[in-house]
């Protein structure tokens, strides 16, 4: 099973600065592990031009003149970077026998890709790459992405920890994830969902080489929420919550309003209104959360995700 294709696959955006430099790294990389008779000849370097509005793509063309190993793909317009994945992903699919998603300004180490491959030879069509520290980051990039984490797990997206974009998947697996038709892309949560024989490696994650930081505070947090609503009915499921709680209450308050009113120390008029305010509140929070419970299911029915896939037969 030794000496298979592997295609690495980097999405980029405005990356002019970073490509000449990365380009390289990446080629390199791709010719000792040929060299080595890890890889296939065949092996390549993909890069998905996510709509750039500098001379990314030029600068593509020109590395596919230089050398074959370099192949371009160009997106219509900016469409993010998940899609740039996936449209790359389906692009290249059928080509190889596996296939490393990493980012273009080569902040995941690219050493790590031994290892990934050294799995996938052990029989693991999925690798994560998983990051050891954080170091390199910001403390506010470290933290926020941190939370990040937990408050994915805590809303009930599984993912997972420390893991970004950089994952070696095997052809199989690779096309599994394109049977997933959604079009509120969450990779890191949708790949999991794909299953096969998983497993990590870990890296050190280091400073972008050049250039900005595509993914700003505001990206980050549209991201996120997007994972969420993406992958969990959990936030409706804390209105049900929140509604049989204030009914708990409404009915410790229902016996207070009333004791108060026997004993006479309200004014009139007073038991009768609070006692349907908290009724008729916590009633409509639970009424709220049940039809949530069924938009919840036709959500994620419209999804028309794949139910399984078969990983062996025996017969
Ligand atoms: N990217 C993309 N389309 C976008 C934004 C980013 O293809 O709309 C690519 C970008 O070129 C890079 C990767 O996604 O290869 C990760 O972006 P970045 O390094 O800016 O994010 P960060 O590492 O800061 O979270
Ligand atoms: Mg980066």
């Amino acid at each position: 099973m030794n000496n298979g294709i592997l295609y690495i696959l980097a999405p980029c955006y405005n990356e002019s600065e970073v490509l000449p430099m990365s380009s390289k790294i990446f080629l390199d990389k791709l010719n000792v592990l040929i060299s080595d008779g890890k890889i296939s000849d065949k092996s390549k370097v993909v890069f998905v031009d996510d709509g750039s509005k500098d001379n990314t793509w030029q600068i593509i063309e020109s590395l596919h003149e230089l050398d074959s190993h370099f192949l371009g793909v160009k997106l219509s317009r900016n469409r993010g970077h998940q899609n740039a994945l996936l449209g790359g992903m389906s692009t290249v699919a059928d080509e190889c026998d596996m296939l490393v998603t990493i980012d273009a300004d080569v902040q995941d180490d690219v050493n790590a890709i031994d290892k990934m491959i050294d799995e996938y030879y052990n029989g693991n069509e999925i690798v994560y790459g998983v990051r050891d520290s954080r170091e390199s980051d910001t403390a506010f990039k470290r933290t926020t992405a941190q939370g990040f984490y937990k408050f994915m797990s805590f809303m009930g997206v599984e993912t997972v920890y420390n893991h970004a974009d950089f994952r070696l998947m095997s052809s199989r697996a690779v096309k599994a994830l394109l049977e997933f038709k959604e079009v509120n892309l969450f990779l890191r949560g949708m790949v999991p969902m794909v299953g096969f024989r998983s497993t990590s490696v870990t890296y050190d994650r280091a400073e972008r080489l050049a250039g900005e930081s595509k993914y700003p505070l505001k990206k980050m947090l549209t991201f996120a929420f997007d994972g969420i609503t993406s992958f969990s009915i959990k936030p409706i499921r804390c209105i049900t919550s929140l509604g049989i709680f204030t009914f708990v209450l409404n009915i410790i308050f229902i016996i207070y309003a009333l004791v108060s009113h026997l004993t006479g120390n309200t004014v009139p008029g007073w038991t009768s209104t609070v006692i349907s305010i908290w009724f008729f509140g916590s009633l409509q929070l639970i009424a709220t959360g049940i039809v949530g419970e069924y938009i919840g299911k036709i959500y994620l029915e419209t999804k028309a995700r794949p139910r399984f896939f078969i990983e062996k037969y025996l017969k």
